[in-house]
């Protein structure tokens, strides 16, 4: 038999996934000798043994690799010398960074150790941070790659002697699980008062924090990514002073439930929810409310957790912490992310009471840093498809790969809301959990931190960086500030190509459909009502709707009556402003001279006055709220709509707006259904008088009632077309689009 050695080098998600472990076992299985380590690339073997044993060991690796893992590539070198070695070791990781290696996301507990958990006799009974190789925390305690316990804030935990043996058997499933620990030697846990003094450490802690939410208090919560605000869900009055508090008066609040059967009861749930809601990324899920809920007592208050909604996010425990506080409550809590207004996510107790000692009772911390602040993911279905509403938690970083391989290493900034950045080389792209609002300072330093994390983690020196042409835009400033290659892409350009990105079609030519809340366009103005024929690093706008003027410029974001005035001003003159209750005169003013006006050809913000219009709301408290107003009363079995006009591109609205101004004294649903429904014929229109396949991007597709009419009177006419689904349609996508602009640009 020949006797050979090879060299094999596995790159992907391959790092804290039990991937060194599973290739020890193999060598056992097949009597392979040499070693296994984690370098900066990935998983390096080298194995050596009889030819067919090879054979079968690197089929095994490809064919049957562990659960998390995704393997992007295996190198295998075959001209290396035998050394007819005795064992298979896993030696300690290489530190010298060459390639890259990605980062793996954080994992929710696993059935396994829940069982431990759960279990009397077992060393880590009610132990709130067990984990193994197949779950807790990576992404969010880990400060340099390779991925190895002394690179993450594990590190100032000294393993015990127990926790030692299980780490360092081959068979065991804590095998080299870079988290591991016990009661003994692991984090603790403390419960806090708001002004900082201890109330106790340990398991009791737990205890009296479910006694306090109970009661109707508010307790900050130590999770995987950063701290969340619990209250009891079922308590109107807690919800509203969270809400007063937060000054939040209407944007929804997610729960978190203690068993998936108790989510059942309160919500439509189907197969894909179902999946998405059990899995190891543990996201928030938007599910359709039950009408009326079956759960006791929780009716009460839910009309405080999303009101005017025809969803709620959903979600279940996913840290052991989380599993053993909910054990202990039964019932659902709030639990929201803790931070100022629209904030980062707050990661230290000191912040917490620095920041938020008003808002809470309580604080649960423990004493392992937060190295990487990350948010619950949120999704929902569209269509049996999940659809990406906030890449974090689980989720991301991601790498998607692409067709179009770049030689230009790419640092991309993305917009400034929602923003996420992206990072690209070769064909890899990778993009960052969300971020926030960048507008806000705090976040910004969160977002510069995110640059120098990727940056550091993967060794990366950009070549060129890319940022959204918005020249006032936070992001736009600090690359400027990088002395790289700068290239800017258009807002809505971006959104069409992180979609054709995303479906691995990067070149193809398309009718870009892009209707979000407001992007930089070509001429200087607000655009976001856009049909821009799509053909790679170019594009040609081919219409969008008739412009209108922001009065106040950014104030008339969160003024919807002032949307519906220039609207309704601008189209009729003085015919229909007896609707509005103030006094129009300086608005007049305002927009006959088009002083403080900006001109906006925005989706988004017609969403905004024709929620005023139907009487829905007076002033928007978060983003997409007239969005979700209007949904709310979205009669899907309606297909009627509104007339409207289309010349040389323009799209017209007058006849709607006159259709809408009889609707809203007696048939609000009428009026938002057929809004929706002529939005639908709006795009259809264009889809039908162009050649092209459609692609729709920006944050207005991620309204589920335009989602079902589009995909309703586009299927009808057999028309082609993309949404997306894993890269977010608002601008957290506007990253990874930029990334693809500039590898299309710079293509080898
Ligand atoms: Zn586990
Ligand atoms: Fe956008």
């Amino acid at each position: 038999m020949i006797h050979k050695r090879v060299r094999i080098l596995v790159s992907g998600v391959v790092q804290g996934v039990g991937f060194r472990p599973f290739v020890f076992n193999l060598a056992l299985k097949y009597g392979i000798k040499g070693f296994v380590l984690n370098n900066s690339s990935g998983v390096l073997i080298d194995a050596e043994g009889a030819e067919d044993d090879l054979e079968s060991f690197i089929e095994e690796i490809k064919s049957a690799p562990p659960k998390s893992s995704i393997i992007e590539d295996i190198e295998i070198e075959c001209s290396c010398e035998p050394l007819y070695r005795k064992e298979f070791i896993i030696k300690n990781s290489e530190q010298e960074a060459s390639g890259c290696t990605m980062l793996p996301t954080d994992r929710a507990i696993c059935p396994e150790c829940l069982r431990e958990m759960r279990s009397k006799e077992n060393k880590r009974y009610s132990y709130p941070f067990i984990n193994c190789i197949d779950c807790g925390p990576r992404y969010t305690i880990i400060k340099a790659l390779p991925y190895d316990r002394d690179r993450t804030s594990m590190d100032s935990f000294v393993m015990c002697d127990s926790c030692k043996v299980e780490y360092e058997n081959p068979i065991d499933r804590r095998f080299h699980a870079e988290p591991i620990s016990c009661q003994a030697c692991g984090p603790k846990l403390t419960l806090y008062r708001k002004n900082g003094s201890t109330v106790i450490d340990g398991l009791k802690s737990i205890e009296i924090a479910a006694k306090a939410i109970k009661k109707g208090e508010i307790v900050a919560i130590k999770g995987m990514g950063g701290f969340h605000l619990v209250c009891d869900a079922s308590k109107a009055n807690v919800v509203k002073r969270l809400r007063d508090k937060k000054n939040r008066p209407s944007k929804p609040f997610a729960v978190m439930f203690a068993a998936f059967s108790d989510i059942l009861k309160c919500a439509e749930i189907d197969e894909l929810e179902r999946e998405l809601i059990n899995s190891s990324e543990r996201p928030i899920v938007l599910v359709q409310k039950r009408k009326p809920h079956r759960l006791e007592k929780f009716c009460i208050a839910c009309d405080y957790l999303a009101p005017n909604n025809p969803r709620m996010g959903v979600f279940l425990p996913y840290t052991p912490l989380h599993i053993l506080l909910m054990d202990r409550l039964h019932s659902p809590v709030v639990c929201t992310s803790a931070n100022v207004s629209d904030e980062a996510i707050i990661t230290s107790k000191e912040k917490i009471f620095e920041r938020l000692s008003d808002v809470v009772d309580y604080v649960l911390d423990y004493d392992r840093e937060i190295v990487n602040p990350v948010d619950d993911s949120v999704v929902s279905v569209v269509d049996r498809k999940p659809v990406m509403i906030r890449r974090a938690r689980g989720y991301a970083p991601v790498n998607i790969r692409s067709s179009v391989k770049s030689n230009l290493k790419i640092l991309a900034l993305g917009a400034s809301q929602k923003s996420a950045i992206a990072v690209s080389f070769d064909e890899n792209t990778l993009l960052s959990p969300h971020i926030g609002d960048i507008d806000n300072l705090d976040t910004f330093e969160y977002f510069k931190k995110t640059v120098e994390l990727f940056m550091g983690l993967y060794g990366f020196t950009p070549e060129a960086v890319a940022y959204d042409m918005h020249p006032a835009y936070r992001s736009v400033k600090f690359a400027k500030t990088l002395g790289l290659k700068g290239i800017g892409v258009y807002h809505h350009h971006a959104h069409i190509l992180s979609l054709l990105g995303e479906h691995n079609i990067p070149q193809k030519r398309v009718l870009g459909i892009a209707w979000d809340g407001s992007g930089y366009g070509e001429d200087g103005t607000i655009w976001g009502g856009e049909f821009l024929e799509v053909e790679g690093v170019s594009f040609r706008r081919v219409g969008h709707l008739k412009p209108f003027k922001l009065l106040g410029g950014e104030a008339a974001i969160k003024e919807p009556s002032r949307v519906a005035f220039s609207l309704l001003y601008g189209y009729f003159g003085d015919k229909y402003l007896d609707i509005f209750d103030e006094d129009t005169t300086l608005l007049k003013k305002m927009q006959d001279s088009s002083l403080n006006a900006v001109t906006t050809t925005s989706v988004g913000r017609l969403f905004d006055a024709v929620a005023f219009i139907a009487g829905l709301i007076v002033k928007s408290s978060y983003d997409g709220e007239a969005g979700v107003c209007i949904e709310n009363l979205v009669d899907r079995g309606r297909t009627d709509s509104y007339d409207f006009d289309v010349e040389e591109g323009v799209v017209d609205i007058s006849s709607m707006l006159e259709g809408m101004m009889v609707d809203r004294l007696g048939d609000t649903e009428g009026l938002c259904s057929k809004f929706i429904n002529t939005l639908a014929k709006v795009a259809l229109s264009f889809a039908k008088s162009s050649t092209l396949p459609a692609a729709l991007s920006g944050g207005v597709f991620q309204n589920q009632a335009l989602l079902y009419a589009i995909k309703r009177e586009f299927e009808k006419e057999g028309i082609e077309y993309y949404t997306h689904s894993k890269i977010p349609a608002n601008d957290g996508g506007i990253a990874y689009g930029q990334c693809v602009y500039v590898a299309l640009s710079a293509q080898e």
